[in-house]
């Protein structure tokens, strides 16, 4: 039958009620409206290194492509075994007990993966501690999977820790797991040893498993010590993410994976679950996998971009100094990954809806970012910005948000 104009006739899954995504949301809407018209839009919003001329290293292209009549059947669910195998040598050569190839899955990209296991474990009502504010996936998988994310605080006081009395006081007779995402995107902390100690501890008391993000293990400034969750957590299920997006550079791959490590003999029938979907969809993409040995295995530039004088490096330096200057603004100096996440004075700006501001300055000053509320922060009183473009465009951004900055009140 014919429905009435406006009304919808095929309604999406009350699955998705919750289920969030501001990184590509509303305000990305309207910056493709603009480039439609024509409009320059610098766009911010992404942690995508490639198109601001962070080329993914040769040896990975040239492997894949090398490769590329040899991937065109499906393979393993869990992986292509040199892929796995690279990744089980850098896991034991980084102190992790019990890497062994078996408990490697391949993935298309981190992100497949984030969904999987969070499909493979959560009944509905199943909580799930996720930093705030977070990297916005991991609280839309749980919501998707009938779960509930229950957010602890990272202290913007304390260098954007943890606050451990706070993840401590929000674990219930629900709670499964802990989500660390550790460099942190969207706030660039790098966790010290010891609090990484402490949520082992906390997590091994209350029998959770530990979640750990590690995509941007190998972007770290300043010689701070990046430390894999999982050489701490030897005796309880610790499951490590990391890929080829971000410090391979090369995100349009979809390529990454995951590590069950710790006490897997306590987490067999989770494992089988996993085992299972990783089949449903047959494998990751196989062209791709053939660039994790090269990968892994291979030079390192990503240390030469992020060392004292590397580009990465000069533009958080540029971007850090810049918009700390800006009045109104504060910023703590990202130790790791791609962002800054800056506050913005609410007794200067009185920030009602974050969004508006973002789409504000859209509009005046063609400059796409995020706000703060999309990264399941609880204020109006922040907002990511990346810091990819090369120094001179970062110049710009920063004197166009000066401006708009000077202004803008709601
Ligand atoms: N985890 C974090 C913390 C991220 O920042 C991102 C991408 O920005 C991902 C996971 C997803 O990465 P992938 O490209 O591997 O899906």
């Amino acid at each position: 039958a014919d429905a009435e104009p406006g009304i919808p006739v095929h309604v999406k899954s009350n699955k998705l009620a919750d289920v969030l995504y501001d990184i590509r949301g509303p305000v990305l809407k309207e910056a493709k409206r603009l480039e439609e018209e024509g409009t320059r839009v610098i766009q911010l919003n992404t942690g995508n290194p490639a198109p601001f001329g962070f080329e993914a290293p040769d040896e990975l292209i040239h492997d894949v492509m090398y490769n590329l009549r040899n991937a065109q059947g499906y393979c393993d669910s869990k992986g292509l075994f040199s892929a796995r195998k690279a990744i089980m040598q850098y896991y034991q050569t980084r102190g992790v007990p019990h890497a062994d190839l078996e408990n490697i899955y391949m993935g298309n990209g981190v992100s497949e993966l984030i969904v999987m296991t969070m499909q493979g474990l959560i009944n509905d009502g199943d909580e799930v501690l996720i930093p705030s504010p977070d990297y916005p996936l991991w609280t839309a998988a749980v919501n998707l999977s009938g779960g509930k994310a229950v957010h602890y605080i990272c202290d913007e006081s304390s260098e954007w820790n943890p606050d451990l009395e706070d993840m401590k006081s929000k674990i219930s007779s629900r709670t499964k797991a802990v989500v660390v995402i550790n460099p942190n995107n969207p706030t660039g902390a790098v966790y010290p040893r010891e609090i990484l100690e402490k949520i082992h501890a906390m997590a091994a008391e209350h029998d959770l498993i530990v979640f750990a993000d590690e995509i941007y293990d190998k972007i770290v400034y300043d010689g701070h010590e990046h430390v894999t969750m999982a050489s701490i957590c030897d005796d309880i299920l610790c499951i490590t993410f990391n890929g080829l997006s971000k410090s391979y550079r090369a995100a349009g791959f979809r390529s990454g994976w995951m590590l069950l490590s710790g006490r897997l003999s306590h987490a067999r029938d989770y494992q089988e679950g996993l085992d299972i979907l990783a089949s449903m969809r047959l494998c990751a993409n196989v062209p791709a996998q053939y660039a994790v040995q090269a990968s892994l295995g291979g030079y390192q530039s990503i240390a030469d971009l992020t060392a004292e004088g590397g580009r990465l490096e000069q533009q958080r330096s540029i971007a850090y100094e810049m918009v700390n200057s800006i009045p109104g603004l504060s910023v703590v100096k990202p130790k790791g990954a791609l962002y800054l996440f800056p506050r913005v004075d609410q007794k200067r700006f009185n920030i009602q809806n974050d969004q508006k501001m973002i789409l504000d300055l859209l509009l005046e000053k063609k400059i796409l970012l995020v706000q703060g509320t999309g990264f399941n922060w609880s204020e109006p009183d922040h907002f990511r910005m990346v810091f990819l473009p090369e120094k001179d465009e970062l110049r710009h951004v920063c004197t166009e948000m000066k401006d708009f900055f000077s202004w803008y009140r709601q």
